[in-house]
């Protein structure tokens, strides 16, 4: 307990010398939490919750309310433990990959007249800040047996306006970045790899995520791991770039040299080319909890999916129509965020979309969203012609229309990870037999 004198706020590091403003959460607030992360209905659930009510209740007579709640010492333990496990010291926690993408982009002062080469199939937050500056977006077509970003077709894409290339490594495979990074070497390109889907995996020795010059894992739900719904680590190769980064995360605050007779200053941020106004993309210390908690078990989950890919893989071996999920080796380490299943249209006797249904039709949920970005009205209506477009990228109209689809692979029972296994198999031989 401070002086009764005293109205600073404690932040944890240090006393803000001005009253808090903020009201502290109460057991009511707690207990609406426990029994939001925890929903039952029952008596045994009503007894079991009026127990913890009442342990709450003595609890919170004992307890003190966290002095910080917003960028504090736990996002600061989230971002220990990235660095630790990334192999990086430029951690930074946002509120989402999207938002750790808008960094990059400024660092490039991307603007129109710029051109950016994204994959042609990925999700749309990949491309959403080009998009609303009006850089032009360049669609490299992808490779077909990941659906990555084809690193033969970016060399042929580049421009002299090419100021960008994101790769991103779906599904949690790993973008081939070798060539990617010589290309954007010997033409003065800046690197953003779209890691949504791969923390934690491997290319050559290094962690997805410390090859380009910036890239941002995702921690949104539908994720391996997750910061309460939504949150992102935005990391950086840039030297000296690492301490900016988290500046650039909150409105470019600068506590070094405060101006007169005031806490702290707004200095710009220097860009590659120009210095740039960040906007804020700041963290709970609840998400640095929740995070920290999930780091921990990242290997263990990378392994479930791994395994449950592995089973998946092999009973698919059984029919050489279809194209299995490849499973990595010594060099590339998947994340197995989602499972690639691809068919052979001809020997299946027919393309994917026939697959598509008969597995919807089985109760078989597959994870839809990924298209061809050039096909979104949003796209066409900033004067993107998607049939020329798609002229550029004919292995993604290939793969999207006639191949692919994803299936889920955590949090499957063995007898849900068989009854899936069954399914594409029933499917597939009964499209064979013309049924
Ligand atoms: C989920 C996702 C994103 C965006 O992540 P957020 O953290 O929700 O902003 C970006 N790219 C891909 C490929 C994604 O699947």
């Amino acid at each position: 307990m401070g002086k009764a004198t005293d109205f600073r706020y404690n932040t944890g590091a240090t006393m803000v010398p001005w009253a808090a403003v903020g009201e502290n959460y109460n057991v009511h607030d707690l207990m609406e939490i426990i029994k939001f992360l925890m929903q039952g209905s029952g008596k045994e659930y009503d007894e079991a919750l009026e127990a913890v009510w009442q342990q709450v209740k003595k609890l919170d007579a004992l307890a003190t309310p966290p002095g910080k709640l917003s960028l504090g010492s736990k996002v600061e333990e989230a971002e220990a433990k990235c660095n630790a496990y990334l192999g990086t010291n430029s951690s930074t926690f946002v509120t989402n990959a999207t938002a750790g993408f808008e960094i990059a982009y400024k660092y490039a002062n991307l603007k129109a007249g710029d051109e950016v080469i994204v994959p042609a199939i990925t999700f749309v937050a990949t491309m959403a800040y080009p998009l609303a500056v009006g850089a032009k977006l360049v669609f490299a077509d992808v490779d077909p047996k990941t659906i990555n970003m084809d690193p033969a077709d970016v060399a042929r894409k580049i421009t002299d306006k090419t100021k960008m290339i994101v790769p991103v490594h779906i599904g949690g495979y790993p973008v081939d970045m070798d060539p990617i990074m010589k290309l954007a070497r010997e033409h003065d390109i800046l690197v953003l790899e779209d890691a949504a889907h791969a923390f934690g995996a491997m290319y050559k020795g290094k962690k997805i995520g410390t090859i380009g010059d910036f890239a941002a894992f995702s921690m949104h739900e539908v994720k391996n791991i997750t910061s309460f719904g939504e949150g992102g680590i935005a990391t950086t190769n840039v030297p000296g770039f690492e301490g900016e980064m988290k500046r650039a995360r909150f409105l470019g605050l600068d506590f070094t040299c405060p101006i007169k007779d005031w806490l702290y200053n707004i200095t710009p941020i220097q860009g590659k080319y120009e210095p740039f106004v960040p906007g804020n993309a700041s963290t709970t210390e609840i998400q640095g909890l929740g995070l920290t908690l999930q780091i921990s078990r990242n290997e263990e989950i990378i392994a479930e999916r791994k395994r449950a890919a592995a089973y998946l893989t092999k009973r698919f071996a059984e029919n050489d129509a279809i194209i299995p999920q490849d499973l990595g080796n010594d060099e590339i380490k998947p994340t197995f965020h989602l499972y690639l299943l691809q068919i052979d249209p001809e020997k299946a006797g027919g393309d994917v979309q026939v697959l598509k249904q008969k597995l919807a039709e089985k109760g078989v949920t597959q994870i839809a969203h990924f298209g061809p970005l050039y096909r979104f009205k949003i796209v066409e209506d900033m004067g993107y012609n998607a049939e020329e477009i798609a002229k550029t990228c004919p292995n993604c109209e290939e793969v999207f229309y006639k191949r692919f689809t994803h299936l889920p692979l955590y949090g499957l029972s063995d007898e849900q990870l068989k009854y899936m296994a069954d399914a594409v198999l029933a499917s597939v031989a009964e499209m064979q037999e013309g049924k």
